[in-house]
């Protein structure tokens, strides 16, 4: 171990952009084994691990480092899955330059250990040596759990439940496992086959899927809570904010979510009619997307992959103040997106159709009370972006759950996200739980599965309270 002082830091080989653009393949190639085992020892074994502490699920980050740079790899991945249920979705799509990386001590000068390319070599050949089995709980419980939302949340909480042996069963209005992961996040960032590998897992494990089930049109949240000793809610945030201005109803300009779960389902082989009517396709188009997240870096990237002719990325400050990741705007820069920063929307122009995309420039005044500074138009710079199909990425609030569920009883906070009592995940109602985007609002997958993870542990506590005292049993 720390060899960072005469290794440098070095990612997987990364693939170029023009072979990028190509294709749908992810960005970074597989770390070779001795390379893999090199970055780990570059850990120099910090008495605190700031590392850890900055992680959602507290992996046990120097302790697998040190196992996989002795070539202990199963033991690495028995310990990096101790504390994460799908540490290979988390090696590939986690922000760490926000989060372990960012925090590692070596971070100033000698460049952070690799942690998350690491972690997903680990689990990579854990996979393609067998080594990664479904749950088997030692003992079946007649008690049964229902989890609504088959995204990360749900699925850790489902295999943390069935671990203890529960009947668990997942509903979701989808009709595939896996959320966001399936239908938001494009290929390029995280293979579809990942996800599928671990839902045959969960199903292998024993998990019931009621797939294209909606509750509140299937089943409405009381008449769950009779058909289950605990539910638990992980339906995420999908209420899609939108942009007020003129124009806004022309043809053709869309929500981030109904084009990336076109593209999404396209990738998977399904037949769309709104992207083969050209509508959700970016083909030999302008694009213009609207916003400065992970989603409308998701959005600029998967245009360019449907050849578009050109695609613009539309936010209203610069390049340091973006909310996505600098790595995806790193990686869409090189891909040939053309940045507008420090341009805001004024309207969209078109006669039936949405032809372009009028914009203002900004200034960034003062800091508001958020710390941020408060973006002002400049008067007299209107200017025109060329667009056949502009997208809004502005972000996602929690739909109106209580009256969705038909469960007007459900305590929501002001901005519509459950209210849960953070020690316990439980919800105002009792028996019923929530975890995920639909508490804090749309965030990251590692915290969607730590909640998930403290969800099934609340779970399991609640029902052990309930169980019948031994004297009384006998
Ligand atoms: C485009 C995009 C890119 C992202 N990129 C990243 C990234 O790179 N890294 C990262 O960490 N995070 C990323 N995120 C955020 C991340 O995907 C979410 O934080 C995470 O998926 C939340 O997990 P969840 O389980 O709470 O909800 P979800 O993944 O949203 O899953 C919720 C599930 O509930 C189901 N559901 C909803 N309502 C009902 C109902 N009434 N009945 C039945 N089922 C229902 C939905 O169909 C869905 O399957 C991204 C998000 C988006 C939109």
């Amino acid at each position: 171990m720390l060899k960072f002082v005469d290794i440098a830091a070095k990612r997987p080989d990364k693939r170029e952009a023009k072979e990028r653009r190509a294709d749908w393949g992810e960005v970074y190639r597989d770390f070779a084994a001795e390379r893999a085992g090199e970055q780990a020892s570059r850990c120099s074994q910090c008495g605190v691990p700031f590392c850890q502490i900055h992680c959602p699920v507290q992996n046990n980050i120097p302790d697998w480092l040190m196992l996989t740079a002795a070539g202990r790899l199963q033991e690495a991945y028995e310990v990096s899955s101790a504390t994460n249920n799908f540490p290979e979705i988390c090696g590939r799509i986690c922000p760490q330059d926000l989060l372990c990386e960012g925090n590692c001590v070596i971070e100033k000068g000698f460049d952070s250990v690799t942690i998350g390319a690491v972690e997903r070599y680990i689990t990579d050949t854990a996979f393609e040596n067998g080594w990664v089995k479904p749950a088997s709980p030692a003992r079946e419980r007649p008690e049964s759990i229902g989890i609504i939302g088959a995204g990360p949340g749900g699925l850790a909480a489902a295999e943390m439940l069935r671990r203890q042996g529960y009947q668990v069963h997942v509903y979701d209005r989808y009709d595939r496992v896996g959320g966001l992961l399936i239908y938001g996040i494009p290929n390029f960032k995280l293979d579809k086959k990942i996800i599928q590998r671990r839902a045959q897992l969960l199903i292998d494990g024993g998990v019931k899927f009621h797939l294209n089930f909606e509750v509140g049109r299937d089943a409405s949240l009381s008449e769950l809570r009779a058909r289950h000793e605990a539910i638990l809610i992980a339906t995420g945030a999908y209420k899609s904010r939108d942009i007020k201005v003129p124009g806004v109803g022309l043809k053709n300009i869309h929500m981030a979510m109904d084009y990336l779960t076109a593209s999404n389902r396209k990738g998977l082989g399904d037949t769309v009619p709104r992207f083969e009517d050209g509508g959700l396709n970016a083909e030999g188009k302008n694009i213009v997307v609207i916003g400065g997240g992970d989603t409308a870096m998701d959005c600029v990237r998967t245009a360019i992959r449907q050849n578009a002719k050109s695609v613009t990325c539309l936010y209203r400050r610069d390049r340091v103040n973006m909310p996505g990741s600098l790595q995806e705007v790193t990686h869409a820069e090189e891909e040939g997106v053309n940045f507008a920063w420090l341009s805001a929307p004024e309207a969209f122009v078109g006669d039936s159709a949405v032809e372009g995309v009028r914009a203002v420039h900004i200034h960034l005044g003062v800091a508001d009370a958020s710390g941020r500074q408060s973006p002002q138009p400049i008067a007299g710079s209107s200017h025109t972006h060329a667009a056949d199909i502009a997208i809004k990425a502005l972000g996602f609030d929690p739909e109106d759950l209580p009256t969705l569920f038909d469960a007007p009883e459900l305590d929501v906070t002001r901005w519509g996200t459950v209210k849960v009592d953070w020690n316990s995940m439980m919800t105002n109602l009792d028996g019923v739980f929530a975890a995920g985007d639909i508490v804090r609002g749309a965030s990251l997958v590692v915290l969607a599965i730590g909640d998930g993870r403290d969800a099934a542990a609340a779970i399991h506590r609640y029902i052990g309270a309930r169980a019948v005292p031994l004297e009384e049993a006998i």
